[in-house]
C-alpha cells in the first residue's frame, strides 16, 4: 500500500488505516520537516592509502538528528527519502555541503559523496554537480562519486549518458558496495569506473575465511586488469589489512582508521599506521 502511495498520488490519513501506515505516514512526514528544519548533517570517514597509511579521502555520510530518536542512520531514512521524492533536495543538499567542507582540506584529499539511483532519473543530477563543484571551488577530480549496482540496474541509456556526463566534468565515479549485487561483471564493463569499493562483508570474514580471501584477491586481479583503483571497506583489524596489502588493495576505510565524524575531527595530516607493537609486511 504504501509503496503504491508513493509513486505521486496523495492520500490523506484515514481512520481505517492501521498503525504501520500510519506510522509510516509520520515518519514521512518528519523526514520532510526535516529538510525544512535543516535538520540533516554531515559526518565524515577517513580512507588511507594502504601503501603508505596516509589520508588520501574523505567519505561523506549523511545522519539525521532527530529532535526525540536522536541520531537516526542513513539505512533508516535514506530508503524513505527515495520514496517520496525527497532524495532530490537532500542529495543536492549533501553535495553542496559536503564539497564546500572538503574545499579547506589539503588539495591531496579527495572528497566520496554517495548518490542514489534516484537522483540519477531526475534530469538534473549534472547540472547539479556542477553546481556544487562550482560553489565551493573544488577541482572537480578531487570528487568521487559513489554509485551502487542499483543505479546501473536501470540498464537505459538516460543513466549511462548521465554516467559519461559526469565522467566528462572531470570527476571519478565508483562502483560502491562491490558484489552485494546482481551480476557484477557485466557492470564492470558497461562503464568506466575509477575505482572499486569492496563490500563490508568480503573483508570483514577476510581472517577467518579462506573463500572471503579469495574472493577479496579476485576483485583486486580484476580491477588492477580493468585499471581500476580499489578500496577495501569496513576494515577493522590489523590482521585485514595485512592480507589487503597482500592482496594489492589500494585503500582502506574503517574503524580501524577512524569512525564516521564531525569534519572538525578529522586529521588528515599524519598517518594512520599500526601502533609500534603491531608488525605488517610491505605491500606486495
Ligand atoms: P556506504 O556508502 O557503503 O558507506 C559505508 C558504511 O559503512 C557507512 O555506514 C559507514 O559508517 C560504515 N562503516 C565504515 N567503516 C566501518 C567499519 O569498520 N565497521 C562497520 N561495521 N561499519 C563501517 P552508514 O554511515 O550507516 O551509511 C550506510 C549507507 O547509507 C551507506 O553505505 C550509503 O549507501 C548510504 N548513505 C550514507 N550517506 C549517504 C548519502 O549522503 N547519500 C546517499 N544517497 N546514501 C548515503
Ligand atoms: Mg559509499
Ligand atoms: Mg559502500
Ligand atoms: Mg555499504
Amino acid at each position: 500500500r504504501a509503496k503504491a502511495d508513493g509513486r505521486g498520488c496523495f492520500r490523506f490519513f484515514e481512520p481505517e488505516m492501521d498503525a504501520d501506515v500510519r506510522q509510516q505516514r509520520e515518519f514521512e512526514f518528519q523526514l520532510r520537516e526535516a529538510m525544512v528544519r535543516q535538520e540533516f548533517e554531515l559526518h565524515f570517514q577517513p580512507i588511507v592509502e594502504l601503501a603508505t597509511f596516509r589520508p588520501c579521502a574523505v567519505e561523506a555520510l549523511v545522519r539525521w538528528r532527530h529532535p526525540e530518536r536522536g541520531l537516526v542512520p542513513p539505512d533508516k531514512f535514506i530508503p524513505v527519502a527515495e520514496e517520496i521524492g525527497l532524495i532530490i533536495p537532500l542529495g543536492e543538499w549533501i553535495l553542496d555541503a559536503a564539497c564546500r567542507v572538503a574545499a579547506a582540506w589539503p588539495s591531496h584529499i579527495r572528497l566520496a559523496v554517495n548518490l542514489s539511483a534516484v537522483q540519477f532519473r531526475s534530469g538534473n543530477l549534472v547540472e547539479v554537480v556542477r553546481g556544487a563543484i562550482a560553489a565551493s571551488g573544488l577541482t572537480p577530480n578531487r570528487l568521487e562519486l559513489e554509485i551502487t549496482e542499483s543505479v546501473l540496474l536501470q540498464k537505459d541509456q538516460g543513466t549511462l549518458a548521465v554516467l559519461h556526463e559526469l565522467a566528462a566534468l572531470g570527476v571519478h565515479i565508483v562502483l560502491d558496495d562491490f558484489g552485494t549485487g546482481y551480476s557484477s561483471l557485466s557492470y564492470l564493463q558497461l562503464f568506466p569506473f575509477s575505482k572499486i569499493k569492496i563490500d563490508r562483508s568480503f573483508v570483514s570474514e577476510l581472517s577467518s575465511r579462506s573463500d572471503c580471501a579469495a574472493i577479496v584477491c579476485t576483485v583486486m586481479n580484476l580491477a588492477k586488469a580493468l585499471d581500476m583503483t580499489t578500496t577495501a571497506e569496513g576494515v577493522e583489524t590489523w590482521d585485514q589489512v595485512a592480507l589487503l596489502r597482500a592482496a594489492g588493495c589500494s585503500e582502506a576505510q574503517g574503524w580501524l582508521f577512524g569512525r564516521p565524524g564531525f569534519a572538525s575531527a578529522l586529521s588528515l595530516d599524519r598517518a594512520l599506521g599500526p601502533p609500534p607493537d603491531v608488525s605488517i609486511a610491505a605491500p606486495s
